[in-house]
């Protein structure tokens, strides 16, 4: 099994962080996957029997600018040409309109959408469970994961939720 993920949201959720527990600690090779020039492989995860390839989607990432018709119809395809779309938002953060901003560019995609509610280390569960309510009804997402990319927290758990879309 292997496919695409795109890790979307504001800057400062924890990208980065995420990405590099995951591709830090296993071996990361180049997939022979064909690539699209529209997206940036930022790394390859390789398990015993999956593949996964995190891309960095251009457009997504600068909510604010004012992006014109064109670009954001490219933002809108590539996200429809990957196989699982990984939105990361910040527990510690009130929904904002970065957040919003992702959450049209979802509307009418078939990719499965996983929100991925990140830095749970540093907020009370009940917190966390009133920032699970404020989403949940904005969107139909596949899965809701709260993790922990500093810490480590479920992070073996999304990736093997991840592979079940794959
Ligand atoms: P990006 O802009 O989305 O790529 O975010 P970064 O990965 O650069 O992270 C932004 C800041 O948040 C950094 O200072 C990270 O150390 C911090 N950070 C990322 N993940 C976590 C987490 O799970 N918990 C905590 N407490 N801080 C985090
Ligand atoms: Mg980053």
């Amino acid at each position: 099994k292997s496919g695409f993920i795109s890790i979307i949201g504001r800057p400062n959720v924890g990208k980065s962080t995420f990405l590099n527990r995951v591709i830090g600690q296993k071996i990361a090779i180049m997939s022979d996957k064909p690539q699209t020039t529209r997206n940036k492989v930022q790394g390859v995860l390789t398990l015993d029997d999956s593949q996964m390839i995190f891309i960095d989607t251009p457009g997504i990432h600068k909510p604010k600018h004012k992006l014109g018709d064109f670009m954001l119809k490219v933002a809108k395809n590539t996200l429809r040409e990957v196989d699982a779309i990984l939105f990361m938002v910040n527990a510690t953060e009130p929904r904002g309109k970065g957040d919003e901003f992702i959450i049209d560019l979802l509307e009418n995609n078939e990719t499965p959408v996983f929100l991925v509610i990140n830095k749970i280390d540093q907020v009370h569960p009940d917190e966390l469970i009133s920032i699970i309510e404020s989403y949940k009804d904005k969107y139909d997402f596949a899965e809701i994961v709260p993790i922990s990319a500093l810490q480590g927290n479920n992070v073996d758990r999304l990736l093997e939720t991840i592979q079940k879309y794959l």
